[in-house]
């Protein structure tokens, strides 16, 4: 092994520690850990390298392979078949050893039994997915150039939905090739989400290509998802970038909407419904409307926008519903044109159904009921109960849009969900159309599990 600390001139830093280990300084700054030379694959940088105090703990991996040799998941005998098959994900299941003690989100190289090279992924020791891949080609290598170039690569494959939209999602996690990392850009405010051990990792160096791909942009990290704390990570939102309005005006198929990309759902709005949103749109006109689930009013503002006669915005959310009524009055749509709703739907539909209310096209778009397969039964219960109450509320010929954003949920089982709440309210009706996620949140071949969002448009008799 070659020793290119010590060729380097670097010198011992004797009762330098951190994390329970010595160091030796480098050039410019970085730190090597001692046991680097004998094997160990990281660095640490600093911002002034004397003090021990004044290290970032920030882990990136070094270049020189003279000294490094990455470390390595060995998978169990028979293991490999996902990988083989692209599947980015390793189950702490299949992983046999772990070698060179990789720390959180660091990069490590896959192995088979029989030392076949399968993968370079991001390591995550606190998630039950303890590997996620970042490429197959032994020859690439995981750095900032990557993300340069994954993320210019992502954004590219968008260029067909500009028309339709100044917001869209660029980045997708690992139907883009980018395991955890989200990025979504509204008008010219770029938001990301990392969602990872090895995203979070490579945060710096995804900044840095956001910054360079996208130089006039501003940009924030709404890194406030639930996951993160699978990963061992906790919360962060921060304003990267630049200055980003409260609220944002973004344009999609001709209709205006307000997003709030600081406190709101995802990173604000629901870009993944466009689609389905123009769906609605083309079935609306002259119809009465039930938008529930509404939140900032997406649906129901796309039928407006489609020439609806009147819409009913209902959700549990007022701050949600208060925008609602912004973007109306945003698109100039009259005021009478639409109510908003504030309450719990299971409740309102049933008293709905009581004093004889009636739609002639209603859209169902509920939270993700299901976080878990042991959730499932539940969530197949709330499903099929609020669908049955929205059947109940239609006129003879009326259409229901009904979704599951639950990637758990398999679209046979919805299907069927939904075929059972029709049988239960005593109508009967037709799939005239099947709905997912727009085409900025592609699902890659190899990964089944990026397709979550399933709808509906049922015909009512
Ligand atoms: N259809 C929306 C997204 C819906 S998100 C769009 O396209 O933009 C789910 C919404 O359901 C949230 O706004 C939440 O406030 C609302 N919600 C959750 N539980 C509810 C309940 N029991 N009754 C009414 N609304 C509820």
């Amino acid at each position: 092994m070659n020793q290119e600390g010590a060729e380097h001139g670097e010198k011992k830093l004797p009762g330098l520690k951190w994390g329970g280990r010595r160091f030796f300084r480098g050039r410019e700054g970085v730190i090597f850990p001692v046991d680097a030379l004998s094997g160990f694959s990281y660095v640490l940088r600093s911002r002034c390298a004397l003090r021990a105090q004044d290290f970032t703990a920030q882990v990136i991996p070094m270049r020189s392979k003279e000294i490094i040799v990455d470390p390595q998941l060995i998978i169990v005998a028979g293991r490999e078949k996902s990988l083989l098959r692209r599947h980015p994900w390793i189950f702490s299941g299949a992983v046999a050893t772990v070698k060179g003690r990789p720390v959180s989100g660091q990069t490590v190289d896959v192995l088979g039994q029989n030392g076949q090279w399968l993968a370079r992924a991001s390591f995550s020791p606190k998630s039950q997915i303890m590997g996620r891949v970042w490429t197959f080609d032994a020859e690439e290598a995981i750095a900032e150039e990557f993300f340069l170039r994954r993320i210019l690569e992502s954004a590219g494959r968008r260029q067909d939905f500009e028309s339709a939209s100044n917001a869209l999602r660029l980045v997708h996690s690992e139907s883009d090739g980018l395991p955890g990392l989200i990025l979504d850009r509204y008008a010219g405010v770029l938001v990301f989400q990392l969602l990872t051990a090895g995203a979070e990792f490579w945060r710096e160096a995804i900044v840095g290509a956001l910054r360079s791909l996208f130089p006039d942009d501003a940009i924030l990290e709404r890194s406030d998802v639930d996951v993160r704390a699978k990963e061992g990570l906790a919360a962060r939102v921060e304003s990267v970038h630049g200055r980003i309005p409260e609220q944002i005006e973004i344009h999609e198929n001709g209709v205006k909407y307000l997003v709030d990309v600081h406190g709101g759902h995802k990173t604000g709005f629901y870009l993944d419904q466009r689609d389905s949103r123009l769906a609605v749109a083309r079935a609306a006109k002259g119809r009465e409307v039930l938008n529930c689930f509404s939140y900032t009013g997406g649906f129901g503002l796309a039928a407006l926008g489609g020439g609806a006669a009147h819409v009913t915005q209902l959700d549990a959310s007022a701050p949600a519903l208060a925008m609602a009524e912004r973007n109306r009055d945003l698109n100039g749509f009259a005021a009478g044109s639409m109510d908003t709703t504030c309450g719990d739907a299971f409740q309102i539909l049933r008293t709905w159904h009581k004093e004889g209310r009636t739609f002639d096209l209603i859209v169902l778009d509920p939270p993700k009921f299901v976080d878990s397969k042991a959730s499932l039964n539940r969530a197949a219960r709330g499903y099929k109960d609020i669908n049955l109450c929205a059947l109940r509320l239609l006129n003879p010929g009326g259409r229901l849009f009904t979704f599951s954003c639950s990637g758990l949920m398999e679209d046979s089982l919805f299907q069927k969900i939904v075929s059972d709440a029709a049988l239960d309210a005593g109508r009967n009706g037709r799939i005239v159309r099947r709905l997912t996620q727009a085409g900025d949140h592609p699902v890659s071949l190899a990964f089944p599990e990026g397709a979550y969002l399933k709808g509906l448009e049922v015909l009512v008799d």
